[in-house]
Parts: structure tokens; C-alpha cells; sequence
């Protein structure tokens, strides 16, 4: 008999609601109540030294020694005062995550004496040994030193153990000694940086009073949980986060009753658990829902300037999966954790804010602010439509992969959606004649800019479809996967934006100097060149289809469904100046982007294919044999008493386990060996491809066959946890 999964399944269906401390007060009391915020700063640190802090945190810019000491000082008695022990720079190597190492803030002096100590040079640098980060070839491991650097951009937090002692985490960037940027913050924040610059340039044409405009993003996040033990008792979720077999449950989400339906208990409990933490830590988080899967929810913070919440959603995901240990769960990221069924996702919205306090975005009633949202609108699906490799390559993983371009999958076809509005608005924007604007004219009933309707998409409106949707105030950039650290696509969104603005802006100065012209008339003219030359990447159909994958096709768009392949565009010279002319990254950094990627995605694949192995002949082929050897034993005596022939069923059984045991195990033997070939190839982009097409090959046929045996063998017998108990026990 099955063991484990028995026991599994016993304790997941016993467990009742782990019961959550709730903070005392209202969420105002205690929100942001774990980080060292504006109000702490101007509390514990002198006038100087605050308004010095302030200045940095608003521009960027380094602090100097002396202020560095005292912020550290102010630190250090806030944390200890709120029971940390130990301190850490928090960064976020290139594997996606966050890394940190802890240091006491007790120390031994000379004499002998124990005391509490945190200088301004370890808030502000330290040296992690970072030999074993990812690098791409940037820094052999002989010279193996980097530094983290303090971003003061983002507030420093506690997070407590489970002792209840807590570290002080300072959000850090992450540098090679020689001034590489081994992380996903640094260049973030130099794309936003870049994207302030160019968009500031734009935006002063429509109103001279704006000084800074901003990035912003609302990350929601898909996930899904699965009982602790039921976890436990499989392995490929263990070790890779994705199920490698499990045959389909009877019922799926074909009903749709799990979408926004009402929360179970024990989700509700660990919700409403990591939210209080999260909400103490400064992160907004606003929606909770059911999402379509069977055991899928979702997350959603209010957004925030995008280096914050960049850094929030990879604290908030660190943050669930311990809460969710509490709570006797796992939860899992993965794009796509089953078969079947949907996938997780994280919606990237994303918007553009300026310091007067207008989304650039955003619709308005006034035809002149019109005029100012259809630029910067057009500006964007410009910038989508002369980078979609890049940005495909941006959101490009062995996870992500599963979703995109797959069975039951979103295409790899990089498309934006508008809205039949805003398509109307462009339509009209390019195709009518407008000659010149007479003098008292209105020139914006001309454009038809006068009826842009404030309010631009209703629910009916909305296109679940498409990997690049406008909503109305903001873009959702929904191909990014659940598992993703958003700095990567948003650095590289902001970037091409930034780009695309300030070649808008050079277009816009000629334009103005040659022809003396109307602005309004420089600007639609302008725009209607830019509409006709990127309208091929507006798609408002269903994404999902096979019409959409020929149509694409013929308008020319890539549709780049493997990973090795998609991220060729990091190698793309064009795209590589682009991103040296904004200072965002160098060639040598995209390269060793590239390199990263890639070893994950073999490194990936390599697990799985392991996992897949392992399970097919341990696990599967084990008890299949052993039933077997049952079903001949009845075979025997049914053939002693004279009742067996070739055609009853348990004759049929034993030839199909026979058939299916040999098919497995050739498979999985030949698995084997192409991955022994592939791992001796010195290419690793060689490497890298052959694991995409051969090894990842032989996954769906030797699933085909466990899953087979999965409905056919005893269920008393089997040994993996099946879908309809990870799926439905809660
Ligand atoms: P939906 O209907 O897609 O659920 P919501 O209004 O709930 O739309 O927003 C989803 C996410 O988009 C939230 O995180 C929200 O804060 C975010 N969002 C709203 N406005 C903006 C904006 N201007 N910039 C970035 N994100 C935004
Ligand atoms: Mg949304």
C-alpha cells in the first residue's frame, strides 16, 4: 500500500484553521509599523541629517560619511528596540530571489566588554562573498569579490524569524568589484532613472511645471496552495515546484465555481495572516480573491513607484511561503505547477505618474490632457512594437515557458490590446486628414481628441487574452510569470520607453524648428507616423486561438515559444545600444544576462528530467510490477479453475502494465543518455537548445504512459499524491 500518500492525504484532511494573532488596532496603527519609514527618520535623526536622507531617497544620490554613521546609529536603536538581533543587506542576486547574510549587531570590544555596534559603513557597503552567485563569466571566481550597496530609495525592514528575533534587512544593490551590475535592482533603478529623464521631457510640452515623472506598478500575484504534506509526499513538487505526472482529475475548472467563489477556512486564515505582515511592512496589500484554478488565488498590492514594488513583491512572496509553513501549506509560484489546468501569472500594471500628480496614462475629460495621454500611449505601443523580442526575452524562463507558447497556453506572441475606444481614437488619430488648425479653431475637436470618454474600459471590455493589455489608466504586462522577479521586465519595459520618448522628443524639437508648426499639429503628425508604423502589434481578438498564431505570421510578428531561442535578443546589437545609450546596462552585462538565463533554464530542465527519471522507475514502474505480479497470481488461479482465456480483462491489464512498464523504462533510458551527450557539449548555447527539444522531448511521452498507469493500477497501490487530492484537500 501507498504509505506515505495515505498519511499525507489523513493529515491534510484533518488539519482545521490555524488561528491568527491579529494586531491590535486599525491597519492605519500598524501599517508600515516594520520598516524604517519617513516618520521614524524624522523622529530619531537630527534636522540635517533627515533632510539630507530625504534629499538622497528623492534623487539617488549617496549620502556622506558622517550622516551615513548617525542613520545607521538611528537604525540600529529602532531595530534593537524592536527586537533585532542581527542586520543584513538585502539584494537580489540574478536567480531571481533575494540573498542575505546575517551579521550580530553584537560585538566583543578590545577589553573584553560586549557591545551593540552598526557604523554608517555597514549600512552603506558591504562585502558579501559572492563567489557562488550567478555572474555569466563576469568574475572568475579567483576574484570573487562584489559589494552591496544601500538604495536608500527603499525603506530598510525587520523581518522575524520564527524565534521571534528579528534582522534588519536593508535593501541593497549588488556590484562586481570591477563595476558590473550583478543584480536585478541596479539596473532597475538606472531604467528608471533614464525613463524619468525622457519622460520629464516629454511631459514639460504639455506642462512646464512637471519636474519628475515615475514609474509605477501593481504586481498581481497568482499562486497556489497545496496542504504541507501532500507537498511533502511528492516529490517533483518538492524539487522543482511542478508536478511531472499526475493524471487529469474528472473535474477541473470547467465549471468555473472556483473564480472569486467563497474562500476556504484555512486559506482565509493564512490570507489574512500574511497580510497583517505584509501590511506592517509597508506593502499595500489591497485584493484577495479565488483565481480559476482549483486551489489558485490571488494577490494585489495598490501600486507603488516601481523599485518599491519590485522589492515588495519579492518580499511578499518570501513573506508567504513562511506564513504559509504556519499554516500547514506551500505555496507555490511556479507558471505552471499543473497540467491542465491554468497557470499563474504575475500582471504587471504599470503606469507613468508625474510629481504634479497626473497618471500620464490616464484618460481625462480636458481635450488638451487628451492630447498628452495619446502621446504617451502611443509612445508605448511604439516602443512595444520596435523591442517585442526584448521584451519577450525579458519574461523568458523553463517555468514561463510552460505557459507561453504550450498546450493550453497563452501564445509567445508579444500583442497589445486596446479597447475598441482607444483603437477608435488611433484609428482616427491616423487616417484623418488634418491639413493645419485655422486660428481660433478648436484643434482638439478637429483631432477628435474632445471625446475620449474618462472612463475607458468597462468589465466587458477586457481582454484576459492578450499579453500586453491597456486598462484603462495603466498597461498590464500579463506574460510575467508567477515566479519572476518583475525588476527584470520592468527594467526593460522602462527602458525601451525611455528610449522611444526621447527619440519623440528629438522628432518633436526638428519637427518644431523646420516647420514653426502648431504643437498640436508637430504632435499629431508625429503620432500618426508612429501609429502607422507599429499598428501591426494591435491585436484585439483572442489570443488564444490558432487563427491569432497564422495572422500574426502574416503581419510579421515573432512568436518565440522557446526560452534558449528568446533570449538570442540580449545578444541583439541594436537592442544592446539602446540600453548603453540610456546607461542602463552594457553589452558585457546583457551578455552575462544571457549566459545566466541560460545555465538556469539547463539547470532546470536538468532537475526535472532527473525528478522524471527518478519518479518513473522508483515510484511508477516499482508499483506497477509489484501489482503485476498480483494480477498474474489471479490470472494463474482464475486459469486453474478452468476461467481464463486471452481476452478476460485481467489478461488485458497485465499485457497493457507490460507495455507501458517497457515503453517507460526505454524512455527514460534514452533520457538518460541524450542528457550524458548533451552535458559533454562545451557549447552552452548548444547545450542549452538540445535540453529544450531533446530532453525536454521525452517529458510529455513518458507522462502519457505514468498517467495511463496511473487510472489502471489499484489506487490503493499508487504511490504519488494524485491531482484530485493536491487539487481539492484543504
Ligand atoms: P483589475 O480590474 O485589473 O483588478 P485594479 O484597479 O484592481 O484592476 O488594479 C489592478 C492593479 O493595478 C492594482 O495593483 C492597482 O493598484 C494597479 N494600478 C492601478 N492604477 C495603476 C497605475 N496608475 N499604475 C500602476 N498600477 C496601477
Ligand atoms: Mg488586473
Amino acid at each position: 500500500m501507498a504509505r506515505l500518500r495515505f498519511k499525507a492525504v489523513e493529515e491534510a484532511q484533518n488539519r482545521t484553521a490555524t488561528k491568527v494573532e491579529i494586531p491590535a488596532g486599525k491597519v492605519t496603527d500598524f501599517y508600515g509599523s516594520n520598516i524604517f519609514n519617513d516618520e521614524v527618520m524624522r523622529a530619531m535623526l537630527s534636522p540635517e541629517a533627515y533632510m539630507k536622507v530625504t534629499v538622497a531617497i528623492k534623487s539617488g544620490d549617496k549620502i556622506d560619511r558622517e550622516i551615513a554613521d548617525e542613520v545607521a546609529a538611528a537604525m540600529k536603536s529602532w531595530a534593537v528596540s524592536k527586537g533585532a538581533t542581527h542586520y543584513t543587506h538585502w539584494f537580489q542576486p540574478l536567480t531571481g530571489g533575494s540573498a542575505e547574510k546575517h551579521d550580530a549587531f553584537f560585538d566583543i570590544n578590545l577589553d573584553g566588554k560586549a557591545v551593540e555596534k552598526f557604523k554608517g559603513s555597514a549600512l552603506t557597503q558591504q562585502e558579501p562573498d559572492a563567489s557562488s552567485f550567478p555572474n555569466g563569466g563576469i568574475r572568475a571566481t579567483f576574484e570573487a569579490r562584489g559589494y552591496t550597496a544601500w538604495d536608500p530609495t527603499s525603506p530598510a525592514f525587520i523581518m522575524y524569524n520564527e524565534a521571534g528575533t528579528g534582522t534588519l534587512c536593508i535593501p541593497s544593490i549588488f556590484v562586481s568589484y570591477t563595476g558590473e551590475l550583478l543584480d536585478s535592482k541596479s539596473p532597475l533603478l538606472k531604467s528608471l532613472h533614464a525613463l524619468d529623464k525622457a519622460a520629464t521631457e516629454v511631459a514639460i510640452i504639455f506642462d512646464r511645471h512637471v519636474e519628475k515623472v515615475s514609474a509605477t506598478l501593481g504586481a498581481e500575484q497568482e499562486y497556489f496552495l497545496v496542504d504541507k504534506s501532500l507537498f511533502n509526499a511528492r516529490p517533483d513538487l518538492m524539487m522543482s515546484g511542478r508536478t511531472v505526472f499526475g493524471h487529469p482529475p474528472a473535474k477541473g475548472q470547467q465549471l468555473d465555481d472556483h473564480y472569486f467563489g467563497s474562500i476556504p477556512p484555512r486559506v482565509n486564515a493564512f490570507m489574512v495572516d500574511f497580510e497583517f505582515e505584509a501590511l506592517k511592512l509597508g506593502i499595500p496589500v489591497r485584493t484577495r480573491h479565488n483565481e480559476v484554478a482549483p486551489a489558485q488565488f490571488e494577490v494585489a498590492p495598490t501600486f507603488e513607484e516601481v523599485n518599491l514594488a519590485c522589492d515588495h513583491n519579492i518580499l511578499l512572496m518570501d513573506l508567504m511561503r513562511k506564513i504559509a509553513r504556519k499554516h500547514n501549506f506551500e505555496v507555490l509560484f511556479h507558471e505552471k505547477p499543473f497540467a491542465g489546468i491554468n497557470g499563474s501569472g504575475k500582471h504587471n500594471n504599470w503606469s507613468l505618474g508625474t510629481d504634479t500628480g497626473v497618471n500620464l496614462l490616464g484618460p481625462s475629460t480636458k481635450p488638451k490632457e487628451s492630447l498628452r495621454f495619446v502621446t504617451f500611449l502611443v509612445n508605448v505601443v511604439k516602443a512595444v512594437h520596435d523591442n517585442a523580442d526584448l521584451l519577450r526575452a525579458s519574461i523568458a524562463s523553463a517555468g514561463n515557458e510552460h505557459r507561453l507558447g504550450a498546450n493550453e497556453a497563452p501564445p509567445a506572441i508579444i500583442s497589445i490590446f486596446l479597447g475598441t475606444q482607444m483603437t477608435k481614437v488611433l484609428n482616427d488619430l491616423e487616417n484623418k486628414e488634418i491639413v493645419s488648425i485655422e486660428k481660433g479653431e478648436n484643434a482638439y475637436i478637429k483631432l477628435g481628441l474632445n471625446r475620449i470618454p474618462s472612463i475607458l474600459l468597462d468589465n466587458t471590455d477586457r481582454n484576459r487574452t492578450s499579453p500586453f493589455a491597456f486598462t484603462g489608466n495603466k498597461f498590464e504586462y500579463r506574460a510575467v510569470g508567477g515566479s519572476a522577479n518583475s525588476a527584470q521586465p520592468m527594467m526593460i519595459l522602462n527602458t525601451i520607453v525611455a528610449n522611444q520618448l526621447e527619440k519623440f522628443r528629438a522628432d518633436y524639437d526638428a519637427e518644431m524648428t523646420d516647420h514653426e508648426g502648431k504643437k498640436e499639429e508637430v504632435i499629431v503628425k508625429i503620432l500618426k507616423g508612429y501609429i502607422k508604423e507599429s499598428k501591426k502589434i494591435l491585436f484585439e481578438g483572442n489570443g488564444y486561438g490558432d487563427e491569432w498564431k497564422e495572422e500574426a505570421a502574416r503581419r510579421g510578428l515573432s512568436n518565440i515559444a522557446s526560452t534558449p531561442e528568446a533570449l538570442k535578443a540580449y545578444l541583439n546589437k541594436d537592442f544592446i545600444e539602446i540600453f548603453e545609450r540610456m546607461g542602463v546596462l552594457t553589452e558585457r552585462e546583457f551578455h552575462a544576462r544571457y549566459e545566466i538565463e541560460l545555465e538556469n533554464y539547463i539547470k532546470k530542465i536538468q532537475i526535472e528530467s532527473r525528478l522524471i527519471g527518478d519518479l518513473a522507475m522508483n515510484h511508477v514502474v516499482s508499483t506497477a510490477v509489484k501489482y503485476q505480479t498480483r494480477l498474474v497470481q489471479t490470472a494463474k488461479a482464475l486459469k486453474d479453475m478452468e476461467l481464463v482465456n486471452e481476452s478476460v480483462p485481467v489478461v488485458n491489464i497485465i499485457k497493457e502494465i507490460s507495455e507501458r512498464v517497457t515503453i517507460i523504462s526505454k524512455l527514460v533510458h534514452e533520457m538518460t543518455e541524450a542528457r550524458k551527450r548533451i552535458n559533454n557539449l562545451e557549447d552552452i548555447e548548444e547545450q542549452a537548445k538540445l535540453y529544450g527539444t531533446e530532453v525536454k522531448g521525452f517529458f510529455e511521452d513518458i507522462r502519457y504512459h505514468v498517467d495511463k498507469l496511473e487510472i489502471l493500477i489499484d489506487d490503493e497501490d499508487w504511490p504519488l499524491v494524485k491531482y484530485r487530492e493536491l487539487l481539492y484537500i484543504r
